[in-house]
């Protein structure tokens, strides 16, 4: 394994070996590995390289590095930065998978079960992708997990910008058990008050995270920005259901691919299921937003 110091060495690695993949924490590429799905013939190792292990301030942003752990983001001080995604971090997996598994390989590896992308999609962050001479270019991280401007061969993700909103944000995630597991349903909320707009994203329940854009415009529109920016538990119920309604359609009639459904028209029960999980941690996490 190749282990360079900087990110322009970890892309000239690449260059050089283009057969080789860049591996970070490991806790996805190793398990690919471990079971036969992956050989990669070489590997360009990205824990040495400081610059990407922090962050900084630039222009009303945050610049994340892409080694980012989730244990790190998940400390305080990074929650007063961005609490959504610090809550996020800390219910990605258990804790030996939080101290090695990284922003950077989260979003490469893109699994609809991606704790950070429901957070980075309603956050609308870009990703600075570091290329073959030095080159940079930026992708709203939305285009890159619609699979509009992927990463081509050689580029490394070098950091995640982040606007910083000054304002509350949430995250919430269901599992299918107790303890740390991946999501069944997540969501991210978060207030942009300069904007005016309430910014939504839901996780898990498709292969990218999916924006309720009308939704989110409608509840903006129902809130006093410059008061007590509170809303009726009616509206809070409201816009759970209707988040959940845009990420989990109902079937157009008679063209129903419900296996176990009732008739055309109509979703199986797993799937109401998880539409209910949805309406609730969408009304719960915009609820707790605007406390
Ligand atoms: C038991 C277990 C539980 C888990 N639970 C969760 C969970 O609850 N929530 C969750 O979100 N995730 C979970 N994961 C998934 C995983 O831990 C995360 O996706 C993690 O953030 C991956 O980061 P990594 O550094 O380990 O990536 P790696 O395994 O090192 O790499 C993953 C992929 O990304 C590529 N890559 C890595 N870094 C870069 C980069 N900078 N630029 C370009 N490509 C890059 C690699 O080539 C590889 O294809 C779990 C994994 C396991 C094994």
């Amino acid at each position: 394994m190749t282990l360079p110091g900087t990110l322009d060495e970890a892309v000239a690695a690449l260059a050089a070996m283009p057969t080789a993949v860049p591996v970070a924490g490991g806790t996805d590429l190793m398990a690919a590995v471990n079971s036969g799905l992956l050989r990669p013939a070489g590997l360009v190792g990205l824990g040495r390289i400081s610059e990407i292990r922090g962050w900084q301030y630039q222009d009303g942003a945050a610049l994340l590095g892409a080694g980012l752990t989730h244990a790190r983001m998940g400390r305080p001080d990074f929650a007063a930065l961005i609490p959504a995604l610090a809550a996020a971090a800390r219910t990605a997996g258990p804790p030996q998978i939080r101290n090695a598994g990284t922003l950077g390989g989260n979003i490469a590896s893109a699994a609809p079960t991606g704790d950070a992308l429901p957070v980075l999609a309603a956050l609308e962050a870009s990703l600075v992708i570091a290329g073959p001479g030095g080159g940079r270019r930026e992708v709203p991280v939305g285009r890159m997990l619609a699979g509009l401007d992927m990463l081509r061969p050689g580029e490394l993700i070098g950091y995640v910008r982040v606007p910083l909103l000054h304002a509350p944000q949430v995250f919430l995630k269901a599992t299918g058990r107790t303890g740390p597991g991946r999501a069944t349903a997540s969501v991210a909320v978060v207030l942009d008050p300069a904007r005016r707009s309430v910014r939504c994203a839901v996780g898990a329940v498709a292969p990218m995270p999916l924006r309720p854009f009308d939704t989110e415009h409608w509840v903006s529109s129902l809130i006093d920005w410059d008061g007590d920016r509170t809303l009726a538990p009616e509206a809070l119920a409201a816009f759970g259901e209707y988040v959940a309604a845009a990420c989990i359609p109902d079937p157009v009639p008679g063209h129903s691919a419900a296996p176990t459904g009732d008739g055309p028209g109509t979703l199986p029960p797993a799937v109401l299921h998880l539409r209910r999980t949805v309406a609730t941690l969408a009304r719960r996490a915009l609820g707790r937003a605007l406390a």
